[in-house]
């Protein structure tokens, strides 16, 4: 039996007709290898923002599940004219979308996860020797209700296919050359990595680095498929390899430096210093399925028997979150509510700062020699963020890549000329 490879091929690989014969080349090329080969593409180019803007013109709240509806048709035309493309070069070739396939996920619209793909229709094309071409970002509910995974979710599609059919690797194509220290459109002087480990990647990737979706991070590494990002333009690159952290070698402390401008944080003033006020908070987020990054709540005030609590939440979540918070304020007896939109979260990344004092403070260091104020910091074992005013964002990522030693004169690394987009 032939080893499966999964290939993904985002919006700007597929954003025009030239583009996509140009990626029907690059199937065929690995059909020719010898492999069964399952294609995953995005929409064309800007088409998932050009029907969310459309959709907004409607109505400022369209519902999810209309949205879901609305967006899961760009990933549509893109894996027809894909499956023609590949037909019009001689390769056998077929279209499917998650309902054909069976691609099984969560009744929660616009940020689904995947429970369950099944794999038999797909084997039998396959099997007939066709090119499988499958939507990405899409899913479909037990009750045949179709959703999204959430921005940028075709990679986590791609993965979980990979996964389920057990494929020998998942190549996610896109328009830079691998994975880099930090964005290599922000800073120029970015460093491709070799590989980095699952670990890190999932850190970079939460902490805004968006070439590749968290959740296509965390399925990788349950299933332990061997994941690379590459070049759609530059085929013969290898770009960059994904694998267990106990695999690399450790020579920096930080190995990325990543910026998050989606969040906003929402400061709620004078809650009741009791126990269960967080929860009542928390609770009611979640039940929306509201996901809360950051948090502080602060030192309590004895006299008044009262604090704030401080949290990010993604920018789409605003209304939600504010509708959330009026229901709650007989409960939490809070006596006012601030919403700053204005803010950044930086982060840096590294296996190799577990058991290596000083990085934290290097980092604040760093930020107050340019003035830049720190308004929140979360941790976790191999990463440290702070929140900063998103007009210091970019000096504070170019600032963090230089100091921790990733700027490619120093590492000598060569980097290809970045395509335009
Ligand atoms: P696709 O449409 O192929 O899914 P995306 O726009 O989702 O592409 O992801 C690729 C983009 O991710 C790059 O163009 C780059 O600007 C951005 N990016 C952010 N952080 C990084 C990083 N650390 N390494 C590489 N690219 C990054
Ligand atoms: N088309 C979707 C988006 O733009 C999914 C993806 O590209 O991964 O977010
Ligand atoms: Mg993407």
């Amino acid at each position: 039996m032939k080893e499966i490879v999964v290939q993904k091929f985002g919006g700007t690989s597929v954003a025009d007709t030239d583009k996509i014969k140009n990626v029907a080349r690059a199937v065929i090329r690995e059909k020719n290898l010898g492999n069964d080969v399952i294609v995953v593409v995005s929409a064309m180019g800007h088409t998932t923002d050009i029907l969310t803007k459309l959709a907004k013109e409607i109505t400022p709240n369209p519902s999810s599940r209309e949205m879901d509806m609305l967006l899961s048709t760009g990933e549509g035309v893109s894996i027809a004219l894909l499956a023609m493309a590949l037909q019009a070069q001689g390769c056998k070739a077929v279209s499917m979308n998650a309902m054909q396939v069976g691609i099984i996920t969560e009744k929660i619209h616009s940020k689904a996860r995947i429970l369950e793909i099944k794999t038999e229709r797909i084997r039998e094309h396959l099997d007939n020797g066709e090119v499988v071409v499958i939507a990405g970002f899409q899913g479909i509910t037990e009750d045949f209700e179709i959703t999204t995974l959430g921005r940028g979710g075709s990679d986590t599609s791609a993965v979980a296919l990979a996964g389920a059919l057990g494929a020998k690797r998942c190549d996610i194509y896109t328009d830079v050359e691998g994975v880099y220290t930090t964005d290599p459109r922000i800073v120029p002087c970015a460093t491709r990595l070799e590989q980095i480990s699952y670990e890190e990647m999932l850190e970079l990737a939460h902490a805004g680095a968006n070439v590749l979706h968290p959740r296509a991070v965390e399925t990788a590494k349950q299933y332990q498929t061997p994941l690379r990002v590459r070049s759609t333009f530059k085929l013969d690159n290898l770009g960059t390899l994904i694998l267990g952290v106990e695999q690399m070698e450790l020579h920096k402390p930080v190995t990325g430096v990543a910026s998050d401008l989606s969040q906003l944080r929402i400061v709620v003033c004078d809650v009741k210093d009791n126990p269960g006020t967080a929860a009542v908070l928390f609770d009611g987020l979640a039940n929306e399925n509201i996901s809360v990054d950051m948090i502080i709540q602060s030192y309590a005030r004895k006299d008044l028997n009262t604090n704030d609590i401080a949290f990010t939440i993604d920018k789409n979540d605003l209304a939600r979150t504010k509708t959330i918070l009026e229901k709650l304020k007989p409960e939490l007896e809070y006596s006012n509510v601030f919403v700053d939109d204005t803010i950044a979260k930086i982060s840096i990344v590294g296996a190799g700062m577990i058991d290596r004092p000083g990085i934290a403070a290097k980092m604040f260091r760093t930020l107050a020699s340019l003035d830049i104020n720190i308004k929140m910091i979360s941790t976790s074992e191999i990463k440290i963020s702070c929140l900063v005013d998103q007009a210091r964002a970019n000096d504070a990522v170019e600032a963090l890549h230089k100091i921790f030693g990733l700027d490619c004169d120093e590492i000598a690394e060569v980097k290809g000329d970045l395509p335009d987009v």
